[in-house]
């Protein structure tokens, strides 16, 4: 079996591992400013660990497995990464935006949500990824950045994957990625998106966490969202308000919900009447995507008169919208495209 990876650690895990060691706390601090300010991986190289901690960490910890397999930019400035690990391939977006660069990553490697959609879903889940394969991605792309004296801002578990589903490992992952003597992303510039696992977000909700929340909608009554999202009938809309009003309860945060515009599918004024009515009372807001084709599923985004016509209607009922802006159109940007091109999905 391989290593664990160094990656894989929180800054409390690590602080365990050399107390165990015997040595001083402490020297999580210095081995996470190696590892997430200087960006080095290398134990050897780490001047200020004793010959004996460097051979412990050596024999026990593994250090980077992601390489990059493909990299495509499109002209507004995404960049589309497929990053290798060993046994599997995952996607990873980098956006920018006028407050910095955000950075969307994969949280599984496929997915078993299923929703119609969704190009993710065409390759089911081959396994979660642990938290150092997340952290891998975000490293990865901060490295790219720092030539361009930029960091990683903001980031999004939006990529391929639900990060509910793979609890445990996103929790460090944020843990990590969130630490003030690493990378440092505030916890309010990360964003969980679920489709909808009602247990863990009445965990997440007692956990207290302070990253931000956000709901994968796309319908606003049951009858429609079976046929768009089989989590529904696991965890039909009711338990779905049930539990966010719980959260909201708990913590007094905003709850995103996201709302992809398909046409004919869920874009009129009563969907928007019926969205606005579902979604009152907590501090929501709803986030309209344009639809990324997929080839093979049928569906069709709408216009931008559709799109500012339902944006109107959720407006004058209370309910606070954004429209979200288009990025990387002319490359693989849809959720899961470039992998399952990539694996032969598409023609
Ligand atoms: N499983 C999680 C996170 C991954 S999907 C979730 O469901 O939230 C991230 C977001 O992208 C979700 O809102 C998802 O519904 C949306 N999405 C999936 N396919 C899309 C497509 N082709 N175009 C636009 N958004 C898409």
């Amino acid at each position: 079996m391989s290593k664990k990876s160094i990656y894989d650690l929180t800054h409390q895990a690590m602080k365990d591992q050399f107390t165990a060691w015997g040595f001083s706390s402490f020297k999580a601090d210095q081995l996470f400013n190696w590892l997430y300010r200087k960006k080095i991986s290398d134990f050897d190289l780490m001047s200020d660990m004793s010959k004996a901690q460097k051979s412990l960490l050596n024999d026990t910890y593994g250090t980077t497995t992601l390489h990059l397999v493909e990299r495509q930019q499109s002209k507004d400035g995404t960049v589309k990464y497929l990053f290798g690990f060993d046994d599997a391939k995952v996607e990873c977006v980098r956006m920018h935006y006028h407050f910095g660069y955000s950075v969307c990553i994969s949280s599984q490697v496929g997915c078993n949500m299923g929703c119609k959609f969704c190009a993710s879903g065409l390759l089911k889940k081959q396994r979660d990824l642990t938290a150092g394969e997340m952290v891998q991605q975000v490293l990865y792309v901060a490295k790219e950045l720092e030539p361009l004296n930029e960091r990683v801002k903001n980031i999004v578990i939006m990529g391929t994957g639900e990060p509910f589903d793979n609890y445990e490992n996103v929790m460090d992952f944020c843990a990590i990625v969130n630490h003030p003597k690493g990378l440092e992303i505030g916890a309010r510039h990360i964003t969980i998106s679920t489709c909808g696992i009602v247990p863990k977000i009445r965990l997440f909700a007692d956990q207290h966490h302070q990253y931000n929340l956000a709901i994968s909608l796309h319908a606003p009554t049951n009858a429609l969202r079976d046929t768009l999202m089989p989590v529904n009938h696991a965890y039909p809309l009711e338990e779905l308000m049930d539990a966010l009003s719980y959260y909201a309860s708990k913590n007094n945060r905003k709850i995103t919900f996201e709302y992809i515009l398909l046409r004919h599918v869920n874009d009129t004024d009563e969907h928007a009447i019926a969205l606005a009515k579902l979604v009152k009372g907590l501090c929501a807001y709803v986030n309209l995507i344009p639809y990324n084709a997929v080839d093979e599923n049928g569906f069709q985004g709408v216009d931008m008169g559709v799109a500012l016509r339902f944006y109107d209607v959720l407006m004058k009922h209370g309910v606070k919208a954004t429209l979200r802006a288009r990025h990387g159109d002319d490359i693989d940007a849809a959720c899961g495209q470039l992998r399952a091109k990539r694996e032969g999905v598409f023609r």
